[in-house]
């Protein structure tokens, strides 16, 4: 749908310089940052939807965050602090999806050099005591899962099969949320408090999404991010917190416009694409 040049373009020299301008800096808001996969090699995709990010484009973000004084919270920390409990300046939330076995090989140690904490959303059905894959990588072990949690990791739930939530009944819904939950709190020996929406996040379907949201309660979820993009404000559902997507395609200057809220706008013309899907379906 966009094209990498443009979406940069605008929001590192028109919309990240107009957010500056209007005093987007001082608002109250948390970038929480979406990573998949830190390796090598890109998936040859439009680079919004690319879901690896180099080792060293990594180190280099990390890096940018440590010597621009930024402080890496928890989800719960995140939350807290948007209901008001704290000052968010500088403050940044760093999140893992699908429970790949490279965020044990390179980026934790990164993160733990810098002292940062992060979020790892397992599927739980592949967390298994040997190596499963899933998309082609390889997923973290059990063991692993266990010892980045004993080293501060949070882990959070990202379903027990990864399906389109949307397309299911209720009662599987319920199932993927509890059943992944009550697997994580037996490995772990600890509550599960985080959900991650797999796939796309439906937020114009409103029905859908407040069952979801009863969903997450009833299972004891207390905070959970989405693909919505954008920096995390007092506004939003706390289980649904829209996110940056980031890959190997974010340089310094298009990181640091979409650390201050120079790519949110994206998401307003996102959402008027899907609107206007929907009415032609
Ligand atoms: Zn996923």
């Amino acid at each position: 749908m966009w094209n990498l040049h443009i979406d940069r373009a605008l929001s590192v020299h028109l919309c990240y310089p107009l957010a500056r301008g209007r005093g987007g800096g001082r608002r109250l808001r948390i970038p929480i940052l979406m990573y998949h996969s830190i390796r090598e090699g890109n998936e040859g995709r439009n680079p919004y939807y690319e879901t690896n990010t180099s080792p060293q484009v990594f180190a280099q973000q990390m890096q940018f965050l440590h010597e621009n004084g930024y402080r890496v919270l928890s989800l719960v920390e995140t939350v807290e602090i948007l209901a008001g409990n704290g000052n968010c300046e500088k403050s940044v939330a760093i999140t893992f999806d699908d429970g790949y076995a490279d965020f044990y090989s390179h980026a934790y140690p990164l993160l733990r050099e810098h002292g940062f904490t992060a979020t790892v959303f397992v599927v739980t059905g592949l967390l298994k005591t040997q190596r499963t894959q899933f998309n082609g990588k390889d997923c973290l072990t059990l063991s692993e899962v266990r010892k980045l949690h004993s080293q501060g990791v949070n882990i959070g739930s990202h379903t027990v099969s990864h399906p389109e939530l949307k397309q299911m009944g209720r009662e599987e819904v319920e199932s993927e949320l509890s059943v992944s939950k009550q697997t994580l709190e037996d490995a772990l020996g600890a509550p599960v408090k985080s959900f991650s929406y797999p796939f796309a996040f439906p937020e114009v379907d409103h029905r859908f999404v407040d069952t979801l949201t009863n969903l997450l309660e009833k299972c004891g979820y207390e905070n959970g991010v989405s693909t919505i993009l954008g920096t995390a404000q007092p506004r939003h559902n706390p289980r649904f917190l829209p996110r940056l997507p980031i890959n190997s395609w974010d340089d310094p200057r298009f990181f640091r416009a979409k650390l201050e809220g120079g790519y949110d706008w994206l998401h307003r013309i996102q959402i008027a694409s899907k609107i206007l899907r929907s009415k032609a379906s």
